[in-house]
């Protein structure tokens, strides 16, 4: 095997239900460091526990991970205090080549990350590698970020003093990062606070701790000094980020994850009045005009619903279509989700993997059987489907009633509601009725209209005759309830640093 993941520290020694992992999976899975990974160096928790890390598509427990006791999230934290100053002053170039060269190793090894991403998330291989993809491109991206750090110099408008502004790094930091797209919403995170000058503790879902410790690796073998990065997979994620929130040396809390998690972490922030970033839960609006290009209406939403099967913050969860074009669109968009291939993210010409657990898998069973028992109809799918792991057929509901909860809470897979509407302020209203605002879709091809709906939509982006919004360049973050904060951009940068204002007096 050529380019595997970097081996560094300690390795699975336990395997159970292997039987399911072929030969190549599982030598590839081996070479991923399975221990904590604290101050450079990989080990065990303190406790000896381990975390089961299973395949979503069988049920079966793929490898083991150390599991981090609170003691072990507070080694981490003081990793990341011990070396904040060092790396502060580190020259901002040299930050950035270390991001350069980890962005190199990944594309590197791509095959294999995008292997172990799938086996511990499910979705095809594809999708693995367009996330390994874009989650590399935000070290490119930041690489580039980190000699940019600029301040300003201004005479006060009544003259006499000089008014300097500096950016600084804020400091140690904690990420918490969400299952659906292990590295990326990790490297968006790190890349700027590695470009800044902070140092961090991550804390990866429990679901899939590899793809973060194989990235931990990676960045350690580019050169990140010991301690810049701290990485604490563990099954009690309450109890090992608590402390450390409420611990005054940690300066910064970034979190993407579900609205209610994030309401809850705001709340421990308060009590040191943390700087904090909140990447949250979202409820996208798509919404297909009478003038829409029907073509590339069908082709967005396709993208906008079945990127990551559905398991996606922006990932379209309900469909208002004027009521002239519902008809054709909900049926146009029946057929091509029933052309999709449904099955292991790792077999050939597999397009849709399974949902990440039970729990989600039932959770959007329920949506389902609730949309139908109010009078939806099921135009393709509707049921669970496989013998072994928690696969959902895609699925499009027609004549949604607007009180059922598929339209309110957000839905997580493979699964488009449709409704119809029929002016312009109905779509626009229908759309803003929901707590969330991360992202609309908007399909008009009449400008004006465009504007104007852009205007009024209460989300942080919208895709306008786009069903992909996420780009590494660009500010990515929600307003209400999907929370504060941008990631990507030139903003996201900011999120990292301070701003410290030094007035000068001029003696005469
Ligand atoms: P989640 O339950 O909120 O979990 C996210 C992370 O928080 C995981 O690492 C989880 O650890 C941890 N966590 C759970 N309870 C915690 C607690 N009490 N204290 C501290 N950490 C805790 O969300 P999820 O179900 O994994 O992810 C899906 C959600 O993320 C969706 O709502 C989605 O919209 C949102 N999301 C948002 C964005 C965005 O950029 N806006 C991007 C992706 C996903 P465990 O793994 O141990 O539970």
């Amino acid at each position: 095997m050529s380019h595997g993941v970097q081996d560094a520290g300690t390795k699975s020694t336990e395997t159970k239900g292997v039987e399911t992992v072929s030969d190549q999976e599982q030598a590839v899975l081996s070479q991923v460091p399975t221990g904590l990974f604290i101050a450079g160096e990989w080990r065990e928790a303190r406790s000896g526990a381990r975390l089961d890390v299973e395949d979503p598509a069988t049920g079966k427990v793929l490898t083991t991970v150390a599991d981090a006791s609170p003691e072990d999230g507070m080694d981490a934290l003081a990793a990341a205090v011990d070396v904040q100053q060092s790396w502060a002053a580190t020259p901002p170039r040299e930050r950035g080549e270390v991001l350069r060269r980890a962005y190199e190793a990944i594309m590197d090894r791509i095959d294999d990350l995008s292997l172990v991403m799938t086996l511990e998330m499910g979705k095809a291989i594809a999708e693995s590698r367009a996330e390994i993809n874009y989650a590399a491109e935000f070290f490119r991206w930041f690489s580039e970020e980190a000699v940019r750090i600029a301040g300003r110099y201004s005479v006060a408008p009544a003259g006499g003093s000089r008014l300097l502004t500096m950016k600084q790094p804020v400091g140690p930091s904690l990420f918490i990062t969400p299952w659906n797209f292990p590295m990326a919403m990790g490297t968006r995170k790190i890349g700027p606070a590695v470009a800044a000058g902070c140092t961090m503790v991550v804390k990866p879902a429990a679901e899939t701790p590899l793809s973060m410790l194989a990235l931990a690796s990676i960045l350690a073998e580019a050169g990140l000094p010991a301690g810049v990065l701290n990485v604490v997979p563990t099954s009690s994620a309450g109890q090992v980020s608590e402390p450390l929130i409420r611990d005054p040396r940690l300066r910064k809390l970034s979190f993407t994850g579900s609205t209610q998690v994030g309401r809850k972490l705001i709340e421990q922030s308060a009590e040191q009045v943390l700087k904090v970033s909140m990447e949250l839960g979202g409820n996208a609006p798509f919404l297909v005009f009478d003038d829409a290009d029907l073509d590339a209406a069908i082709e967005g939403a396709f993208k906008a619903k079945m990127r990551n099967v559905g398991e996606a913050c922006t990932a379209a969860n309900r469909f208002h279509v004027h009521e002239s074009v519902a008809g054709e669109f909900a049926s146009r968009l029946a057929a091509r989700l029933s052309e999709l291939r449904v099955g292991r993210g790792t077999e050939e010409g597999v397009e849709v993997g399974p949902l990440i657990n039970a729990k989600q898998r039932d959770g959007v069973e329920d949506l389902v059987g609730d949309a139908v028992s109010r009078g939806a109809r099921v135009l393709t799918g509707g049921s669970r489907t496989g013998e072994a792991g928690y696969f959902f057929e895609p699925t499009v509901l027609g004549d949604v009633p607007a009180e059922a909860r598929i339209l309110a809470e957000e839905v997580f897979g493979p699964v488009a509601p449709v409704t119809t509407f029929s002016s312009d302020d109905e779509a626009v209203s229908m759309a803003n009725n929901t707590e969330y605002g991360l992202v609309s879709y908007v399909y008009t091809k009449d400008l004006e209209r465009a504007i104007r709906v852009c205007e009024r939509l209460e989300t942080g982006m919208i895709g306008l005759n786009a069903g992909i919004v996420s780009n590494v360049a660009a500010p990515f973050g929600g307003v209400k309830a999907s929370g504060f904060g941008r990631e990507g951009g030139f903003e996201g940068i900011e999120e990292f640093l301070e701003t410290k204002y030094v007035s000068m007096a001029l003696s005469s």
